[in-house]
């Protein structure tokens, strides 16, 4: 399926606006789709109503996508794991990096790119952020931005903020000043937590829904043990993975400007 038509179709965007943690609207209380296929450029996600989406949890619609994230690396031994985990099923992801981790191993990271993954930022040192003045918190952003372009020649047009710990007026704040959505999620299994077994997957499995964003941890052991079984199982369902920007509607990452100010 070509991307325009994924595009065109797809409903529009759902988001974390004046909502909890984890919390779901459904896709009906917005408009109907049909500006969605005409975003330009450098536009922002809206919803029904126009306003602009700063933090976004997954995407509304019937499409069977699912856009799998790791967030911490890369981790020298776990992250080409995932790879290859990921390539054996041509399958693409969106990996949210900590700068000084890729200021440590970029050739990993350009691999990341290499293979068709999306690149995120996660923070230079994965701080709690929540109660950062600005100025720190694009200071993180800015770092791990110039880590990531000296390492894959390209800048990261998204954010995740570690831990989820941002208020809905700093998302504004980096779109505005960077051009950045802030990026969460909708399916968690606390892969951190190292449950053990299956639990992993399974979570993973029976929480995914078209449109959903799923994020686990390219620095966890259980995860590796337990992502063949869950990509393949969403596989068979009929889910396509797809990376962040390509769920959300944004041109392809490396050919849109991400702001920068001076
Ligand atoms: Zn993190």
């Amino acid at each position: 399926m070509s991307m325009d038509r994924f595009t065109s179709r797809r409903g529009v965007l759902c988001g974390g606006l004046a909502l909890g943690v984890g919390a779901f609207l459904p896709g009906a209380v917005f408009a109907q789709s049909g500006h969605r296929g005409d975003m330009r450029l450098g536009d922002f996600p809206v919803a029904g109503n126009g306003e602009v989406l700063d933090q976004i949890r997954h995407v509304a619609t019937a499409e069977r996508v699912i856009a799998m994230t790791f967030d911490d690396g890369p981790h020298q031994i776990l992250t080409p794991q995932v790879l290859d985990i990921l390539a054996a099923r041509q399958i693409k992801a969106s990996f949210f990096v900590i700068g000084n981790r890729v200021a440590q191993m970029p050739a990993l990271v350009a691999r990341i790119a290499q293979e068709g993954h999306e690149i995120g930022n996660h923070s230079w040192s994965h701080p709690h952020m929540g109660q950062l003045p600005d100025h720190a918190v694009l200071n993180q952003i800015d770092r791990t931005v110039d880590a990531v372009m000296t390492a894959t020649g390209h800048r990261p047009v998204l954010m995740r903020p570690p831990y989820g710990d941002f208020t809905m007026p700093q998302s504004r704040m980096v779109r505005l000043a960077r051009n950045m959505p802030t990026i969460m999620w909708s399916v968690d299994p606390q892969d951190w937590r190292r449950p053990g077994g299956f639990a992993i997957a399974d979570h993973i499995i029976r929480h995914a829904a078209p449109g959903s964003i799923v994020l686990a941890h390219d620095t966890v052991n259980d995860t590796i043990r337990n992502l063949p079984h869950a990509l393949d199982t969403l596989l068979a369902q009929g889910y396509r993975f797809v990376t962040i920007s390509e769920l959300i509607g944004f041109p392809a990452s490396t050919y849109r400007a991400a702001a920068r100010a001076t």
